[in-house]
């Protein structure tokens, strides 16, 4: 069984659960028995959240023209390194 949208003029949308495949394309409405046409909508596209959507999207994109980045991303107006070394030896290191 498959859930399949309806909408009666006078009340509205209303789910119907019929053998997949084998949805009628008018049906009886449950509240007041009137005509109702069957309607064609995204399926579940709401469940997903929008930053998942987003790192999805990003994701997709990147495969085929991945963003050319001049910099480390880090967080915005912070460096990503400070500006001495980060290890003490890296100071023993020659200088070029
Ligand atoms: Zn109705």
């Amino acid at each position: 069984m498959a859930t399949y949208e309806y909408r009666c003029p006078r009340d509205g949308a209303f789910d119907a659960a019929y053998p997949i495949g084998q949805a009628p394309p008018r049906t009886r409405c449950a509240t007041c028995s009137a005509e109702a046409d069957r309607v064609f909508s995204a399926p579940l596209l709401n469940a997903v959240s929008r930053p998942l959507t987003a790192a999805l999207d990003r994701a997709a994109r990147s495969a085929e023209a991945p963003e050319v980045v001049s910099r480390i991303p880090g967080r915005r107006g912070t460096p990503t390194r400070p500006n001495g070394p980060t290890h003490p030896g890296h100071a023993r290191l020659p200088r070029p």
